[in-house]
């Protein structure tokens, strides 16, 4: 008897221990740690002008085995639907949906929100809005599957993009908090977009706009800029962000994005499209 205790106690250890770890493990998500890390506040931000911005001719391979026929629901690349005159006019931005497929990203339960929707949602107004600016895109992932993080650089590459941004939404346990997080991976290819990003989404995403009498708790007057140790973001071989643009775990923030697919609007991920669509915009305008 005293033996099967014993077993008992040392097996329970164990799987407290193994709860512990797999906790750990499965919440070192690839953008949610090290929260709370305030690397830069100052506000005005200039042009770093010793980053190359390679001049591109806006041709996207056709590679159809890759992306898909042009009928194809698995096409990835979109081409500039106008010749306008934006700075975005002629580039190729990668758009990356975060998660997707078994991973879902941040989950509001309350909701029955997942991160992965919408982001890839958000992805293809932001995708609308780019090739309306003349750009030409190539998304990560169309569908609601898994693409390797390696992948998603690879084919970032692959395409020869100006930029890449990967798009998400963050949590944390206090629904009241949400500000605007974006991160870097090479600085000296990445920072100064990701700070431009981050100049814009601040602002964008706290409007002043209350629902059910409660205040939007995106606030702009707390936001991060941090660098992410991410094979992902340093492989890629341009300009490369991910973007935390707002909090699915604040209450305002989920009751906004559900509000917008009740009445069909979607109105808060179009908002978060336009704001990354202004920050490229000002990307590249900083360096006209
Ligand atoms: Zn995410």
């Amino acid at each position: 008897m005293r033996t099967f205790v014993g077993i008992g106690a040392i097996l329970a250890l164990l799987l407290v221990g193994y709860a512990l770890y797999a906790n750990g493990t499965s919440s070192s998500d690839d953008h949610d740690s090290d929260i709370g890390i305030i690397e830069s506040t100052s506000g005005s931000i200039s042009p770093a002008p010793t980053m190359p911005i390679e001049a591109t001719n806006g041709a996207i391979t056709d590679d159809v085995s890759d992306q898909g026929g042009p009928d194809s629901s698995d096409q990835r690349c979109f081409e500039a639907a106008s010749a306008d005159d934006s700075a975005l006019a002629g580039k190729t931005i990668i758009v990356d949906p975060g998660h997707g497929g078994e991973d879902l990203g941040t989950v509001n339960n309350q909701f029955g929100l997942h991160e992965s929707d919408l982001v890839l949602s958000i992805s293809e107004y932001l995708r609308d809005m780019l090739t309306a600016s003349g750009a030409n895109v190539c998304m990560t992932r169309v569908q609601d599957t898994y693409i390797e993080l390696a992948a998603r650089a690879d084919f970032a590459n692959e395409q020869n993009g100006d930029a890449f941004v990967s798009v998400h939404l963050n949590s944390l346990p206090d629904p009241s908090e949400s500000y605007t997080m974006t991160m870097w991976g090479n600085e000296a290819k990445d920072r100064f977009l990701a700070e431009t990003m981050l100049d814009v989404l601040r602002y964008e995403m706290a409007i002043p706009q209350y629902h059910n009498n409660e205040p939007n708790p995106t606030n702009p007057d707390v936001y991060i800029l941090k660098s992410l140790d991410s094979h992902m973001l340093k492989s890629a071989d341009m300009p490369a962000v991910l973007v935390e643009a707002t909090f699915l775990s604040a209450a305002w923030e989920a009751q906004a994005f559900q509000d917008g697919i009740d009445d069909g609007s979607h109105w808060r991920e179009v908002q978060i499209a336009e704001a990354v669509h202004t920050g490229l915009t000002e990307y590249y305008e900083a360096f006209q």
